[in-house]
């Protein structure tokens, strides 16, 4: 092999480049089934309005290693000079060992004396070969996150958010099947605006994306870099797309997610908002609640919006975001130490909401600090511009004093706005074109100082529910919140998404929360209806404990039946679901639900323990499906005998794998009915 060609092959993914003289792709694909030709472009920018990709004459390799650095994972750095502009280009590839999956990224340098336009930075640029393809990918919107699209791939596609906000619009991730028989999934590691473009030629298809050209100028000065996040590729044989779900997921439990004790505990969480908002809140209140949570086993209890701005108890918590310095003291007249204690002192931890990239109307802030303030054409945009360093401080100083002065051990950030194209102001330290880069990468960093500063805090990324859930947001925060409705079926239609993407261990919903104002049509839980039955409520409450899991309802004077039917899922959780959640493949053994009524009928999910032969099945039926479903396990081994559990209800039955594998377990339930079952596979064939 020439000593210039760079084998990041594993056995299960072919992945060669060629670094001298000229960077080329000699191979990426599975075994006999390639998913790139030599002709890729591999990557492209736009610098003063010429393009460069791997092909640019001019453009010279002048390094190139292949490194482990963290075990399980291999980094390809190709260093190239384009002489005409000055520009150092290098290129990087990251490998993880057992898997099909890369990622790729760029960082542009101006090494040159002239000042340099960049307008588009494409982390992946392939040309796919010729085939029959098929794209599923999902739109999001407030309340309708995940809805898929599964179309052939005929006329040239671009997905794409430009709101500011990664999954606006669509969600940043996609797969492509080929022929029936392959599959590439992608996905961009970035929370703003991001483009992804498949162009189907007679040679077949143009692949590319990354950061979005869209609104996009980087005005590079000598001696500046930029560095473009990274696009995530996975490939799988086959048609199933957990073959490429579950390479996302355990790469991202690995080296991805951050991790802390008590994120790694995923405690159950109490919140209030949904129950009772900011305006049926105070500090009796969230007391009361705290000893119902306490009494039910809750881990976690969290003062959501409505704690900050003036102490007048009309404020609106939209109106008065900023002033984080202010406690609301009509509210809360002993202030949030007081009700952190008395959450600690019941052995529970505190987590405390704040959205602290917004501004709202009624805010002191922008007029104190108009510095921080993120402009665009003069107009104010709502946030601070977190790619000044003035709002990077202000962020970090606030952060650290709120975790600090309430002992918080958990933090909600959320973000209830659109950026658009971003700050566009001229004294912030950004260009006018890279406002929006610029707070992002500010974004991060600040999440990367907090986690540095105060390792044990958990931070949850809520983002107006789930409009902002990614890759790259996701090496920053602990898990995502789903979105802000959680009837069931919009429950499941979400989660079936997201975990194409993240692994349940990085996502939270909560189970059908009671919602103050029923303003949506679809929520309207009750828990203290006298039609409600137990089977209902064991469907809603486990099918939020498929990932991280908690409760928005009012807890004090909750029915007897109901409280109990509570505490048992809370413990069943704790000693037998999340530690499937935290460490299992998650297999779906259904296609997605429909959040009004369309969809998948029966809901089956099947966690597979990568090692020891455990596995749970959660099966549900869905208004509208009949009434006998068999379910169909996964990965089991025929040879051995299986010890099925049904949690709550006392039914254990022994089958052998090689029966279940070829008649599935059959299920009898009623319309919002549902089952946990835990298989354990016992020593041999009869045991
Ligand atoms: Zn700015």
């Amino acid at each position: 092999m020439p000593p210039d060609t760079f084998d990041l092959s594993t056995p299960a993914l072919g992945c060669v480049f060629q670094a001298g003289p000229r960077l080329a792709l000699t191979a990426f694909g599975l075994p006999g089934l390639p998913w790139a030709l030599p002709s890729s472009p591999l990557f492209a920018i736009e610098a003063d309005g010429a393009r460069i990709d791997a092909h640019t004459p001019g453009l010279a390799v002048e390094r190139a290693d292949l490194r482990e650095g963290e075990p399980g994972r291999r980094e390809l750095t190709v260093a190239l000079r384009h002489a005409e502009t000055g520009l150092a280009i290098e290129f990087h590839v990251a490998q993880y060992a057992e898997t099909a999956l890369v990622e790729t990224w760029l960082a542009v340098r101006n090494d040159g004396a002239a000042p340099r336009r960049i307008t588009r930075l494409d982390s992946l640029a392939l040309d796919l070969p010729p085939g029959a393809y098929e794209r599923l990918s999902f739109t999001g919107s407030w309340g309708l996150e995940f809805e898929p699209q599964r179309v052939p791939l005929a006329e040239p596609a671009v997905l794409e958010s430009r709101a500011g906000r990664s999954s606006l619009g669509h969600l940043p991730w996609f797969a492509l099947a080929r022929d029936g028989e392959s599959l590439f999934a992608g996905a961009v590691a970035w929370s703003g605006n991001w483009a992804v473009r498949l162009e189907p030629r007679a040679s077949g298809v143009a692949l590319s994306g990354g950061l979005h050209d869209w609104a996009f100028v980087a005005e590079l000065a000598p001696g500046a870099e930029i560095v473009a996040p990274p696009f995530v590729a996975a490939l799988a044989p086959g048609q199933g797309l957990d073959a490429v779900a579950t390479q996302f997921a355990r790469v991202g439990r690995r080296h991805w997610y951050p991790h802390n004790p008590l994120a790694d505990r995923l405690p159950v969480e109490w919140n209030h908002w949904w129950s009772y908002e900011d305006k049926d809140l105070d500090e009796a209140v969230f007391r009361r609640n705290v000893d119902a949570a306490a009494e039910l086993g809750v881990e976690v209890c969290t003062l959501d919006a409505g704690w900050f701005g003036p102490s007048d108890p009309a404020t609106h918590w939209y109106e008065q975001r900023g002033d984080w310095d202010m406690v609301n003291t009509e509210r809360f007249p002993s202030g949030l130490r007081a009700l952190s204690d008395y959450v600690h002192a019941r052995g529970m931890a505190f987590g405390l909401w704040c959205e602290i990239e917004a501004i709202g109307k009624g805010a002191r802030l922008a007029a104190e600090r108009p510095e921080l303030v993120a402009t665009r054409e003069g107009e104010p945009l709502g946030y601070v511009c977190l790619g000044s360093p003035a709002g990077r401080a202000w962020a970090l100083a606030t952060l650290d004093r709120i975790i600090g002065a309430y002992r918080c051990d958990w933090v909600k950030l959320d973000f209830n706005l659109d950026p658009g194209a971003g700050c566009d102001r001229a004294d912030h330290g950004h260009g006018p074109g890279d406002g929006l880069y610029a707070h992002y990468r500010g974004y991060y960093a600040l999440l990367a100082a907090v986690r540095e500063r105060h390792p044990h805090v958990v931070l949850e990324n809520c983002s107006s529910g789930g409009l902002r859930i990614d890759l790259g947001i996701a090496r920053q925060t602990h898990m995502a919140f789903l979105s802000d409705p959680d009837w069931p079926e919009h429950s499941l239609q979400c989660f079936w998404g997201a975990s194409l993407m993240l692994a349940p261990d990085a996502l939270l919903h909560w189970g059908y929360c009671e919602w103050r104002h029923a303003e949506h049509r679809c929520q309207t839980f009750d828990p203290r209806d006298p039609a409600l039955q137990p089977h209902q409520i064991d469907y809603y409450t486990r099918i939020s404990m498929l990932r991280r899991f908690g409760f928005s309802q009012r807890l004090p004077n909750l029915p007897a039946w109901v409280a109990a039917r509570y505490r048992q899922h809370i413990d069943d959780y704790k000693a037998h679901v999340r530690r499937f959640v935290r460490e299992a493949d998650l297999l779906r053994l259904s296609g997605q639900p429909r959040r009004f009524g369309e969809g998948e009928r029966w809901a089956a999910f099947q966690y597979a323990m990568p090692i020891g032969d455990e596995h749970l099945l959660a099966v549900f039926r869905l208004p509208g499906g009949a009434p006998d479903h068999t379910v169909a396990p996964t990965a089991l081994d025929p040879a051995r005998s299986y010890t099925l559990t049904w949690l709550g209800e006392g039914r254990v039955e022994r089958h052998l794998g090689a029966d279940l594998l070829a008649g599935g377990l059959p299920f009898s339930l009623p319309e919002e009915g549902s089952a946990l079952v835990l298989l354990r596979a016992g020593q041999g064939q009869r045991d």
